[in-house]
């Protein structure tokens, strides 16, 4: 393990920017966090916009009863509050016997519920005796004040962590949302290792909590849950410090620091790992083919950037011009920082037009970005990619590696088919 002060000594200083930002808000984190509870129903209380940013985030609607709803703030409850709040009560109680299957309901704030100072925690209390025994109704926010796309999945989480159980034995807890398949593929990974008692925050009924305290070991599956691995060590967890699942080595490296932290030896991590590694190089090679050389500027988003980067540039030889996140988290951030080449440029925060201004006057080959900026980018020549699609697609793990690259490749590789055809 390296430790940070070696990382800083080779990096400069990160630019620090503050200024105008394109960026979802945390409500979009709800179009994954529904998928992974189907038991729990988010209800955003909000305006129209609020309606038609999940709505259309979420894509079009496949679901016969979709699992998040809007209540409307109309112009008469920005007048009262307490048309608001009775205005939820009605909302809620309707929901709910509507729903016979909802367990957890998460009231999520937003801007227009902050703006007008709505007490959603008074509001979650008052459900919560109304509705004792049949939900439990919890609240966080989402509102674009406070949180990007991604803060919205770590509030989330931290609302849960007062309710989840207290227990002493020894567990590895994997905290952050993966895709059902992938945690199925990594928890089978580490009972082989040997590590019998493996839990998931999010769990995928909102009913069934992890517990948590002193002989847990908490593993984080996504950079951007500050707030949510402060809570759990709060509550006895030890964090244990790794870099993210992404690439061979990410994931590798991400998996064996859990099983040493749980008393594996180094001879069955090399016994169950190296043979996948060797599989995550050979998908990796036909898309390092495309990327090595190739010049990446990753706009602050997802917070994912820093350890993309890091994939990215070890593992399929791209050439980094600049590190954006929207918040560094040094402590999570560590043993990334560790592993960025010598040299890399972060930067944090967000002031969008200066990004822009270094965007093109770097002219990289690809850039990854918010969905609100791609266009003008793909306008004037430069390949991109969202950022929202990774938080979106299965792309943690060894096994995920090939396909991880794949999706910066495929930017690249449409680009150069367009020019010669
Ligand atoms: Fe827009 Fe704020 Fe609603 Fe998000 S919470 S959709 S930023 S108004």
């Amino acid at each position: 393990m390296v430790s940070s002060s070696v990382a800083s000594s080779t990096l400069p200083p990160p630019l620090k920017e503050s200024g105008q930002r394109e960026v979802f808000c945390g409500l979009t984190s709800i179009v994954w966090l529904h998928r992974r509870m189907p038991d729990a129903f988010f209800l955003v209380v909000g305006s129209r916009t609020c309606a038609h940013l999940i709505q259309s985030a979420a894509g079009v609607m496949i679901f016969a009863e979709p699992r998040f709803g809007t209540a409307i703030l109309g112009e008469r409850d920005l007048a009262g509050l307490a048309d608001a709040n009775e205005e939820l009560d009605r909302l809620v109680a309707q929901l709910l016997e509507r729903r016979p299957e909802i367990r957890t309901l998460f009231i999520v704030g937003s801007c227009p519920s902050e703006v007008i100072k709505l007490d959603l925690a008074k509001a979650s209390e008052r459900l919560n005796q109304q509705h004792a025994g049949r939900v439990t109704v919890i609240n966080y926010t989402g509102s674009g004040i406070e949180t990007t796309f991604t803060q919205g999945e770590d509030s989330a989480l931290q609302a849960l962590i007062p309710l989840m159980p207290k227990s002493d034995q020894p567990q590895l807890l994997i905290a952050g949302t993966l895709a059902d398949a992938v945690e199925d593929r990594l928890v089978g990974l580490f009972h082989k290792l040997g590590i019998e008692r493996v839990a998931s925050l999010p769990p995928r009924r909102s009913t069934e909590l992890p517990a948590v305290g002193p002989g847990t070991q908490l593993l984080l599956a996504q950079p951007y849950l500050s707030g949510t691995a402060r809570a759990l060590v709060d509550r006895g967890a030890s964090l244990i410090e790794a870099p993210y699942p992404f690439g061979v080595e990410g994931s590798r490296d991400w998996m064996a620091a859990a099983a040493r932290a749980c008393g594996v030896d180094q001879a069955q991590i090399d016994a169950v790992l190296d043979p996948l590694v060797e599989r995550g190089r050979r998908a990796l090679a036909p898309h390092r083919e495309v990327l090595e050389g190739k010049r990446l500027f990753l706009l602050p988003d997802s917070q994912l950037e820093p350890a993309l980067a890091r994939f990215l540039a070890r593992e399929c030889g791209m050439e980094l011009v600049e590190v954006g996140t929207p918040y560094l988290d040094r402590q999570l951030m560590a043993e990334e920082l560790a592993l960025l080449p010598e040299g890399t440029q972060l930067s944090e925060g967000q002031h969008v037009d200066n990004q822009l201004q270094r965007v093109r006057e770097a002219r990289p080959d690809l850039v990854v970005c918010g969905l609100g900026l791609a266009n003008p980018l793909e306008a004037e020549g430069m390949a991109t990619k969202w950022s929202i699609e990774l938080v979106f697609s299965p792309i943690h793990g060894i096994d995920q590696a090939g396909d991880l690259a794949e999706l910066f490749a495929r930017p690249l590789r449409r680009r150069g088919a367009l020019q010669f055809s």
